[in-house]
């Protein structure tokens, strides 16, 4: 059950970018700088609600081509400064239905940012396990923590990440944990109650008017919230939207945007800079569209006490 794509060394990636006939739009000059450059071990990436198509030049019905979408922000992460402590990809990876050749285009347009970085991939409710699991194979890290879902937990110098697996049923909108998940959660969580917790799972917490989400287990991570004062940040995506609020336990709700397309007229598409500090951390939005007025807005946020 791989969740977790290694970082790839320069020799793994030009082989396998050999292997796929050099479709990257990178020239191999720029190869040498990504594995030249320093890490920031506090910093991380995030992508979400790629919908990736078999075919790369699919166009979703508002125009966007969502693998081009993909392809730049990759790009962008690949231009950055500094290397991240890892990106997180958190779900809607596929189209609508998961298709093996989905995962497959997926995979040949994140490749570049396979050298900079491990990858952690989450599922969405547009994902299907076994054909992403399938589509991953030589990279396959086998997880059993919960039986038929990926969930992990990894450390780093101010955080604990939780990954969690909230694909109920392929292309139907809500989400579900189960309760073994929430149970695992818990354990993992008590195991480790020094350090900030952050939780990553691909649905929303449901609130009123809001697409739907967690509808069935939002009351039972509201009391994990209450017993757990570790956990500081809960980070979603599934809304197609960016925003950052707060839940009435002070934990903090980050509503990642989709790097494919939004579901209302100018809001933005993009991934996410995050980097940990000791007491809380900065959220920077970096937009596809560089014009957009909240582009490279830098949230800085002090963990709840
Ligand atoms: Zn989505």
């Amino acid at each position: 059950m791989p969740v977790t794509l290694p970082q790839l060394s320069r020799r793994e990636f030009l082989k396998r970018a050999a292997l796929a006939g050099a479709a990257l739009a990178f020239a191999p000059s720029s190869h040498a700088s990504w594995f030249g450059k320093a890490r920031d071990r506090h910093t991380f990436f995030f992508l979400s609600d790629m919908h990736i198509a078999a075919d790369a030049a699919f166009k979703h019905k508002s125009g966007v081509n969502v693998a081009e979408n993909l392809a730049a922000c990759v790009r962008q992460i690949a231009a950055w400064p500094v290397k991240p402590a890892a990106v997180i990809v958190n779900g809607d990876l596929a189209l609508k239905d998961g298709l093996p050749g989905d995962y497959a285009t997926f995979g040949k347009r994140l490749a570049p940012v396979r050298a900079l970085a491990a990858v952690h991939l989450n599922l969405g409710n547009h994902d299907e396990r076994e054909n992403f699991w399938n589509a991953f194979p030589q990279d396959a890290a086998k997880l059993k923590s919960v039986p038929q879902k990926q969930a992990a937990v990894f450390g780093s110098a101010h955080a604990n990440w939780f990954l969690l697996d909230s694909l109920d049923a392929t292309n139907s909108t809500p989400g579900v944990l189960g309760a073994e998940q929430l149970d695992w959660l818990a354990r993992e969580l008590s195991a480790r109650p020094d350090k900030p917790a952050i939780i990553v799972g691909h649905h929303n917490l449901q609130t009123p008017g809001s697409v739907d989400g967690l509808k069935r287990e939002t009351a039972a991570l509201a009391e994990l919230f209450a017993r757990q004062p570790q956990v500081k940040a809960f980070i979603h995506g599934h809304t197609h939207d960016w925003s950052i609020t707060q839940h009435v336990s002070g934990v903090q709700l980050i509503n990642l945007p989709p790097t494919g397309y939004v579901f209302k007229d100018g809001r933005p598409n993009g991934w996410v800079r995050c980097t940990l500090g000791k007491i809380g951390a900065e959220f920077e939005l970096r937009c596809l569209d560089v014009k957009h007025p909240e582009h490279a807005q830098v949230q800085t946020l002090k963990w709840r006490v």
